[in-house]
């Protein structure tokens, strides 16, 4: 795991690799996990906070709304608080319609910035619009910074739709809108990237993406896409929507291409509950890649659905605090036990597939279902050890996870 994908999967088509900050993203790298603040930048105090909350949960990148001069007046200030606070993460600023001047006006924020954002179709229009790419390429370039040229589907540029469009309609047979706006979107990437070249910037400063809303739309533009680039690409699906529409949309998406060796990096764009948690997105993110087998960040738990046979919903909650309870662990664990977020735990609720699922887990156990007598088989590396009965099996299991973690991961540390 951990490389560029699982040994069973195509090799990624990003041949450049771009540095952000710290981190690497494209080529050989592993898929970087980002996401994005909700608060409003200028408030330095809330968005420090969320900053570290999003990295604290995973997020390798953070970017963050760069949209007045208030906001870029915080960023030094912002990156200046998280320093003290010993949290290191790469900040993107994101940057529409003015990105050219705060850039200009606050050096601060151009140089304490990690990468910017560019979307070609909000930079301006008419002759501006050249001027005013210009003008933020001239600026990565001066700071040595990384741009992702992202195109959206909501503000692609009309001047290119136009164009493929008159292209389109000139065909003998012309193709369905749909066909010619998805065509739009990636030849504006290209186009913008292959400009941005010409005005200085390195291919190893440039990032790609192309985020549309629907599933069969992002699978077909990012095809393209990568068939027609080298450049690492940023791979989400915009605009994925609420609670488990949002994960499923992104995640049926998102895994076809990751599986088709497409996304150097991925955001999954959750849109929050009121007040909700943002650092969901970053563990649906790096969940859609574990899963996948593409990368490992905290152990896995397999547990069954229940059924019948379980009458009681102990084995649930026994899972449930489990998985919790390793959550807990891990910033402490990752550091003192290399690999534990390899570790792969089973928590089953019968005897029917209870053994077989505990055996080829590295540390399992199989609950009682009903009918059952009432007593808990532990398997480890395969074997069965122990048997647990009684009131404290769930505190009985967490300790024999504890000391395999120790036995299996702490000798590393020699
Ligand atoms: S392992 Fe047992 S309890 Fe779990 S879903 Fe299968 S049959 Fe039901």
């Amino acid at each position: 795991m951990n490389g560029p994908h699982n040994s069973q999967g195509p090799v990624r088509r990003s041949s450049l690799q771009v540095r952000v900050g710290s981190v690497l993203i494209g080529g050989t790298a592993p898929i970087v996990v980002q996401s994005m603040t909700n608060t409003d930048t200028a408030q330095v105090a809330a968005t420090v906070e969320q900053i570290i909350q999003l990295a604290r949960a995973g997020s390798e990148l953070v970017r963050l709304t760069v949209n007045t001069a208030e906001a870029a007046a915080a960023v030094p200030r912002i990156r200046e608080s998280l320093v003290r606070q010993g949290v290191n993460v790469p900040l993107v600023g994101d940057f529409h319609y003015n990105g050219h001047k705060l850039l200009s006006d606050f050096p601060d924020c151009a140089q304490a910035l990690d990468k910017y954002r560019i979307n070609p179709g909000n930079v301006g229009r008419g002759a501006k619009r050249d001027e005013q790419y210009a003008r933020l390429i001239e600026l990565a370039c001066l700071y040595a910074k990384p741009v992702r040229i992202g195109v959206n589907w909501g503000s692609l540029d009309p001047l290119m739709l136009a164009r493929c469009m008159d292209e389109n309609a000139r065909l003998p047979v012309p193709a369905p809108v749909a066909t010619v706006t998805r065509a739009a979107l990636v030849a504006s990437a290209l186009e913008s990237a292959a400009l941005a070249e010409q005005l200085g910037l390195s291919p190893q400063q440039i990032v790609l993406s192309c985020k549309v809303s629907g599933v069969q739309d992002l699978i077909l533009v990012y095809r393209d896409l990568a068939r027609r680039c080298h450049y690492p690409l940023h791979l989400g699906l915009t605009e994925a929507g609420m609670g488990s529409k949002g994960i499923v949309a992104s995640s049926a998406a998102m895994g076809i291409l990751l599986q088709e060796g497409i996304g150097d990096t991925i955001r999954v764009s959750l849109t929050p509950e009121p007040g909700g948690d943002r650092t969901r997105e970053v563990s649906v993110a790096q969940e859609l890649l574990q899963s996948m087998g593409l990368r490992a960040f905290n152990p896995m738990v397999t547990a069954c659905p229940g059924c019948g046979r379980t009458t009681s919903t102990y084995f649930q909650e026994l899972a449930g605090s489990i998985q919790n309870w390793l959550r807990a662990q891990m910033p402490v664990w990752r550091g003192q036990f290399p690999g534990v977020e390899h570790l792969h735990v089973a928590v089953m609720g019968c005897v029917v597939n209870g053994p077989g699922e505990s055996r080829l887990a590295d540390i399992g156990i199989s609950l009682p279902g009903s009918g059952e007598y009432p007593v808990a088989p532990v398997y480890v590396d395969g074997e069965k050890t122990v048997t647990l009965k009684g009131e404290n099996i769930a505190q009985e299991f967490q300790a024999l996870v504890q000391s395999y973690v120790q036995n299996r991961y702490g000798a590393r540390q020699d």
